[in-house]
């Protein structure tokens, strides 16, 4: 199952609708993708190369792999647990209390459940929120089951210690996030990055210190942002920056959004878990205003797929809801259409789960667009047997496509899913393991939960 590539090894992707994302290249209608080694070579019409192995996607639309930027890999097996939730203390109640029950295995085989299904739906890389790092070995467990799938991956190691002791001391997760950053390096499919504690379950100094250690380090961060008025804490302490990725966001009012953008930021909106949380849906219209580049994250599979085009679908239909309304508050209805208004078509959207995640996870120079000495990570999308929306692709890839629909998976230049099936690893392993977790966390846990009334 591993993902080394031969330096020297070459594809060739001939005849594709090529979406490359990237404004010098634009769209090709029939195009070609080359890659050498890990590394996109060519873009273009009419590529040769007598060495390469051919992929035939005539009828077919690339895209740049898709990217998630807020994501509990760890919450896999737990699928529907959280479904109806409906308050915080819910979710602390049935779904984040089971991080106390869960073992070394169980991290590993969540990781490794998670992975194998972002992969199958063309989620090649990830920011994996890791805030169940109980001890050490669940770290390790988890960058097993990383290293195992190769899914491109900035593992966020999670700072947040146990609810019940908060005068826990960190020092360990600082101590060991070091040593495997310094083991990791920042070449790989596996980067190190850092989760860190919520400001609202801790203190301002301790934050401070776990940033400052990220940055000696050179690492990436995230934030759970929920309530109001963090980003301009951290920003009045100095510590805002654009190596940190704030999830949600949704309370940031429109001058923390300013900041975040004159530091060239970006946040994690996740639709489905925003919608399901009653929290304010605005953020990404005005995050868009801002200038801050927005990106997408599925958050907690107990609550939603993991499906990426299902979560930009509903950011598109969202950021025009956001607009109808205001437009109709102003006035303005039946509904005209003016210019910015609406906002967003859905190129824009694909952007914020390509360009703008590679930007997110410190990769914006390497990945997020189908151009020359990018990383290859590359999605094929089959449009049959139904046929392709008309108009503009981009329109076909977020508004029509399921999982399902991904026909091929390139990873670094390796091939990882062809003709819809996975290459090197398994869907039914997958599962397997996600049954694994369950048996072993709910004969652990205070009761097995049946799925009614959550
Ligand atoms: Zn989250």
């Amino acid at each position: 199952m591993s993902a080394t590539n031969a330096s020297e090894r070459k594809l060739l992707i001939k005849g594709a609708t090529v979406l490359t994302m990237d404004p010098a290249l634009g769209d090709l209608t029939t195009g070609d993708i080359l890659i050498v080694g890990d590394r996109i070579a060519a873009v273009g019409s009419g590529l040769v190369d007598p060495d390469a192995e051919v992929i035939d996607a005539r009828g077919m639309i690339a895209i740049p792999g898709l990217i998630d930027t807020h994501m509990h890999t760890w919450q896999t097996p737990l699928k529907g647990l959280h479904a109806t939730g409906w308050t915080f203390d819910e979710y602390q109640a049935r779904v984040f209390y089971l991080r106390e029950h869960f073992g070394v295995d169980d991290i590993h085989d969540a990781t490794l459940a998670g992975s194998i299904e972002m992969l199958d739906a063309g989620i090649t890389g990830v920011l994996d929120f890791c805030h169940n790092v109980m001890s050490p070995k669940h770290a390790e467990a988890a960058l097993r089951a990383h290293r195992a799938t190769g899914q491109r991956t900035l593992w966020a190691y999670g700072m947040l210690g146990s609810l019940d002791s908060s005068g826990e001391d960190q020092s360990w997760r600082l101590d060991h996030v070091r040593a495997l950053r310094q083991e990791t390096g920042d070449g790989g499919l596996l980067r190190i990055g850092m989760a860190l504690a919520t400001l609202e379950r801790s203190s301002m100094d301790q934050i401070a210190k776990e940033i400052g250690h990220a940055r000696e380090l050179g690492m990436q961060m995230t934030v759970h942002q929920n309530p109001a008025g963090q980003i301009r804490a951290l920003h009045k302490a100095g510590l805002l920056g654009s190596d940190i990725v704030p999830a949600h966001s949704n309370v940031a009012d429109d001058e923390e959004l300013e900041m975040i953008a004159d530091l060239g930021g970006s946040i994690s909106f996740t639709p489905e878990c925003e919608f399901a949380g009653g929290r304010s849906m605005t953020v990404l219209n005005r995050a868009h205003r801002a200038g801050v580049a927005s990106s997408l994250g599925v958050d907690t599979p107990a609550r939603v797929p993991i499906d990426l085009f299902n979560a930009m679908r509903l950011t598109f239909m969202l950021m025009r809801s956001v607009d109808a309304f205001d437009e109709r508050e102003a006035g303005r209805y039946p509904l005209v259409r003016r210019p910015g208004t609406p906002m967003v078509d859905p190129r824009h959207v694909l952007e914020y789960a390509t360009v703008n995640a590679a930007r997110a996870i410190g990769l914006g120079d390497d990945l997020g667009r189908l151009a020359p000495r990018q990383l290859a990570d590359v999605v094929l999308i089959n449009p049959a047997p139904y046929g392709v929306a008309l108009g503009d692709p981009a329109n076909h890839v977020v508004l029509r496509t399921q999982p399902r629909d991904v026909d091929t998976v390139i990873v670094g230049g390796v091939i990882r899913k062809r003709d819809g099936r996975l290459t090197d690893l398994d869907r039914i392993e997958a599962g397997a393991a996600t049954n694994r977790v369950r048996r072993r966390i709910f004969a652990n846990a205070e009761s097995v939960p049946q799925g009614v009334g959550m």
